[in-house]
């Protein structure tokens, strides 16, 4: 495969951008080797600037889940751009996104866009914070929520409560209001509440874990939040940037029938333009400013384009419930090829959702997940990609299906993973 155009302009891009990139996964990093630079995408295909086709799933890490270029939203926005790029004014679009996802997602009786999914869970943090008067949250090992300084806390061994910064350039002072708890993991939650009864203001969680690799909670495991969370009075906050509108309409609070007091959403909210929302209660959002005293504002927040992306996106996916079904048949059958051919490895899949690790131990959590050999999932990225599926350039990502794959690449797919097991030793 020639990959020429990709790597001078990988070359030349190192030169203006740490890494090459604008976001860190996607330079290869821990898989290795030239990351594809994207020329367009139609449907479930993407072309490289070398003339190179993949079946992508990648998906822009979820938002595409009607297939790249969809008709009606590519229209949608079309049509926003020749009436104005942005406005800082409101506008009739935001309330009939506002009223779509509400309508979609009962929980979010009130809401206030922002344009990354970073920003809606940051700004969530702050609105229960300000609602209840405390400053300590509960996150969990693995789970990413963006890369506001409070939630980049090592997601590492050692004592829970002994939190340090993931990254360079987060105070330790960022984040001393950030407890870990273990995915799936009962006990440590219930530990942090019963050691700071009265201190925690809010629990975020990924209802269904995807930056770990896929790892969906166990039964009963997102009912036990709720309950704990009521009982002590803390926000619980379901960052739904992944899940919401892929696992179904209702997001993973409709699949699972768990309702949190607050929502982040992002990625499909906007249909591939930048878009975050946040909402939740109406009395714990009545504290956003100006009605409250919690401060939160954005030039773009709500923009005239992102939000005809939403509405177009949103419209189609209530018009045709069928295509969650479907994406889970799909999804099933690359589980089904993966579990089969490939030796000693885990599939995690909840809904459309799914990923596999390379160790044959079961997967729950960080610990289990880290268990995972990367330097097989590297060779096996390689194999894949060299045969066209363009997959998550990382063991710690997830796949994206979306409503364009075809039989036919599920088919081709379920094939290349076949023969990638013979190069997997
Ligand atoms: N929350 C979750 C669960 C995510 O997966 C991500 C990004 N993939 C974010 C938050 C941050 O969203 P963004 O990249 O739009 O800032």
């Amino acid at each position: 495969m020639k990959i020429e155009e990709s790597k001078v302009l990988f070359e030349e891009s190192r030169e203006y951008f740490p890494g090459g990139v604008n976001s860190p996964v996607r330079a290869f990093g821990s898989v290795g080797g030239v990351p594809v630079f994207v020329k367009r995408a139609s449907g479930s295909h993407i072309y490289d600037e070398d003339g190179n086709e993949y079946i992508d799933y990648v998906n822009s890490w979820g938002p595409s889940i009607l297939g790249h270029a969809y008709g009606p939203v590519v229209d949608a926005v079309r049509e926003a751009c020749l009436d104005g790029l942005s406005f800082g004014a409101p506008t009739r679009k935001e309330l009939v996104l506002g009223t779509l996802i509400r309508e979609c997602m009962p929980s979010m009786e009130m809401m206030r866009m922002v344009s990354s999914g970073t920003e809606a869970v940051m700004s969530a943090i702050r609105a229960a914070r300000g609602y209840t008067g405390r400053d300590k949250i509960v996150k969990f090992i693995g789970c990413y929520h963006g890369h506001s300084d409070g939630l980049l806390v090592k997601a590492g061994s050692g004592a829970l409560t002994e939190s340090a910064p993931d990254s360079a350039g987060v105070p330790a002072s960022y984040i001393e209001h950030t407890l870990l708890a273990r995915y799936n993991d009962e006990d440590s939650v219930k530990k942090l509440f019963s050691e700071f009864p009265d201190e925690i203001g809010a629990l975020v969680v990924e209802p269904v874990a995807a930056n770990m690799g896929l790892v969906p909670p166990k039964p009963g495991f997102l009912e036990f939040l709720r309950e704990i969370t009521a009982k002590y009075g803390a926000v619980l906050i379901f960052d739904e940037v992944i899940t919401g509108f892929r696992m179904g309409l209702g997001g993973a609070q409709g699949y699972y029938g768990v309702v949190p007091d607050m929502t982040a959403l992002g990625k499909i909210a906007g249909g591939g333009m930048p878009m975050g929302v946040y909402g939740g209660k109406k009395e714990i959002m009545e504290v956003v400013s100006p009605l409250g005293k919690v401060y939160q504002a954005g030039t773009l927040s709500g923009n005239p384009i992102a939000t005809a992306a939403g509405i177009a996106t949103i419209k189609t996916l209530m018009e045709k419930p069928e295509i969650y079904p479907t994406l889970e048949e799909k999804a099933g059958k690359l589980v089904k090829a993966l579990k089969e051919t490939l030796p000693e490895t885990w599939v995690n899949q909840a809904g459309s959702l799914f990923s596999v690790f390379f160790t044959k131990d079961q997967v729950v959590d960080y610990d289990t997940a880290l268990a995972s050999d990367t330097v097989k999932y590297g060779t096996y990225f390689h194999y894949l990609l060299e045969h066209g599926i363009y997959t998550a350039p990382s063991q710690f990502e997830i796949l994206f299906l979306s409503a364009a794959h075809t039989d036919e690449d599920i088919e081709k797919t379920c094939g290349i993973i076949k023969a990638a097991a013979g190069i997997i030793s």
